[in-house]
């Protein structure tokens, strides 16, 4: 068993059970023998995704042996991160409908809860038509990607206007960490907001808060894989 293919299969059976993929959006992880190169599925619903769907890709995007399969439209957004990014071993790029109104309007995401606070306290919005005017809205080649991996910089979370989020990781359990709890944190903000005036975390508590122990990062991936029956070894 290849265990960054395995982890693949697991970050998206996790991550639809979870209510973050549906039959879009899709995860990956650098491959530990060759940081040059990473592993991702055919183009495929994430619920389906098998360790036979997770094919190995270079740092153009292209797959390393050459296949007739359908591949995602979107694994620029792979490739250019793990180029700019030598930290990150894996990246998670969704549609969440938890995180979406807050692509949609100037509402800020800012961490609520102390599990929010994965957010941190300035969440990159990058927004493809400033560079690159009118387009269909999904990040199709190099260039796009690599304007993404700049709007993200050093942190774990980007927002893309009208369109979703994409979140790095340095393991498994990490990202599925970040990626649900900032999820589970719009969902609070934006239902409060609903109610009244937010009170949110401060920039100081943010940073606190935003110091999470690995055990506590643990501790959700493996509740996520156990409920799936899923053997939860992975890389990190
Ligand atoms: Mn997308």
């Amino acid at each position: 068993m290849n265990q960054e293919r395995n982890d693949v299969v697991l970050l998206n059976r996790v991550l639809v059970a979870e209510g973050i993929l549906d039959a879009f959006g899709h995860a990956s992880v650098r491959s530990a023998a060759d940081p040059g190169r990473f592993f991702l599925s055919r183009s495929h619903a994430p619920e389906l995704v098998e360790e036979r769907d997770v094919l190995e890709f270079d740092m153009k995007g292209d797959p390393v042996e050459p296949t007739k399969e359908n591949l995602y439209s979107e694994r620029f957004i792979h490739s250019e991160i793990y180029k700019l990014r030598p930290d990150v071993m894996t990246i998670c790029h969704h549609h969440a409908p938890a995180i979406l109104p807050f692509c949609l309007t100037d509402l800020a995401l800012k961490p609520v809860t102390q599990l929010g606070a994965t957010t941190g306290w300035n969440v990159p919005m990058w927004d493809s038509r400033k560079k690159f005017g009118a387009t269909n809205h999904l990040v199709t080649n190099a260039d796009e990607g690599r304007d993404l991996a700049e709007a993200l910089g050093e942190h774990h979370l980007v927002l893309m206007r009208r369109h979703g989020a994409t979140l790095v990781a340095s393991n498994p359990a990490e990202l599925a960490f970040r990626v649900v709890y900032s999820a589970k944190n719009a969902e609070n903000l934006y239902r409060a907001s609903l109610l009244g005036k937010v009170d949110c975390f401060t920039e100081e508590e943010t940073r606190l808060a935003g110091q999470f122990r690995q055990a506590s990062i643990q501790r959700g991936w493996n509740l996520w894989t156990r409920k799936l029956g899923l053997n939860n070894r992975t890389s990190n």
